[in-house]
């Protein structure tokens, strides 16, 4: 049968998760779903084609799902940006702020040259600490930030904002 199914209709929210009063969205339904997951990726890549991009950055851990499929879609390798001590080979780290406390995202030394042109991908955009802790490890390696693509951006919580100011262009499916 056909479907007209956006995106967004994939997507559920589950309250009260991980703590309560947080409107949880759950990709794991779009994920699961054949269509969902194609036009997921289909649609995060479509402001890109043509664009010059040598390599696929993912944010852990659902960047890491999204941005597989992305890289294999392009030719392209893929590179992990992982939370503080996951990452076996000599990093970079970058501290950012939580809801509750601080966290430290990490990047191989030696995953990006200078010069190169990166796409950043992401499920979720909230404040926009996580993506701007990955930028920040990107810059000092010297990579050129093509873009950051998100499947959903909430823009209430500052993180398109944010990352604006730093320059950066954003790419969401939904809000
Ligand atoms: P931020 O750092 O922008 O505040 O939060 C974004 C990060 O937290 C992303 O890595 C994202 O995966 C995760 N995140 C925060 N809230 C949600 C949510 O409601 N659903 C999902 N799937 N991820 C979330």
């Amino acid at each position: 049968a056909r479907s007209n199914k956006t995106v967004r209709d994939y997507i559920r929210t589950i309250p009260d998760f991980p703590h309560e009063g947080i409107m949880f969205r759950d990709v794991t339904t779009l994920f699961a779903d054949p269509r969902g997951f194609r036009i997921a990726i289909d649609q995060l890549l479509h402001p890109y084609a043509g664009t010059d991009i040598d390599r696929i950055v993912g944010l852990e851990a659902r960047g890491f799902i999204l941005g597989g499929a992305i890289a294999h879609q392009l030719s392209v390798g893929f590179v992990p940006i992982r939370k503080k001590g996951k990452l076996p080979g000599k990093t970079l780290s970058q501290d950012y702020t939580l809801e509750y406390g601080e966290a430290t995202m990490e990047i191989h030394d030696d995953a990006i040259q200078p010069g190169e042109k990166v796409l950043v991908v992401d499920d979720l955009l909230a404040t926009g600490g996580t993506a701007e802790a990955g930028i920040k490890l990107l810059e000092k390696l010297g990579a050129e930030i093509v873009g950051c693509a998100f499947v959903i951006d909430l823009p209430d919580l500052g993180g398109r904002a944010k990352l604006e100011a730093m320059g950066v262009d954003i790419h969401a499916l939904c809000a």
